[in-house]
């Protein structure tokens, strides 16, 4: 399994890869919080996942759709799941990491899913420790 680089100090942000489930982010105001990968898959803001800011309505990516020949019995495993990518200890397991412009960040997940975009904003507005957790409750 070879070790996984991910890039720093990314726009107002600071990522970095915590032990084998998790990403600690560090905002630049010193705030900083631990994001499960699970959590951060689930919380997919791409189209295909469906989810719009704290709207939990996960929906299941079509499957067997690929229309290729063999795909269906079994013959087109790129379209299986299950797959993953290479060096993905899962389907969250959060394989690589890019910037994009300097507003937000997208991940690629063991699944092969990246097509997420994470702005910074969605990201804090996310952000699971319990001061924030505590603070959406209240508002
Ligand atoms: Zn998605
Ligand atoms: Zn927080």
């Amino acid at each position: 399994m070879p070790e996984l680089q991910l890039p720093v100090a990314i726009g107002p942000l600071a990522i970095f890869r915590q032990g084998p489930e998790d990403l600690l982010i560090k905002w630049l105001d010193g705030h900083h919080a631990v994001f499960p990968f699970d959590y951060l898959r689930k919380s997919c803001p791409c189209a295909g996942c469906g989810n719009k800011h704290g709207h939990e309505a996960p929906k299941e990516a079509e499957s067997g759709g690929c229309g290729s020949e063999g795909c269906g019995d079994g013959g087109c495993g790129s379209h299986q799941q299950g797959v993953l990518v290479q060096g993905a200890s899962g389907p969250s397991d959060i394989v690589s990491l890019a910037a994009i412009g300097r507003y937000a960040v997208s991940f690629t997940f063991g699944d092969g899913h990246g097509t997420g975009i994470y702005s910074f904003e969605y990201l804090r507005e996310i952000c699971p420790c319990e001061a924030c957790a505590s603070s959406r409750q209240a508002g």
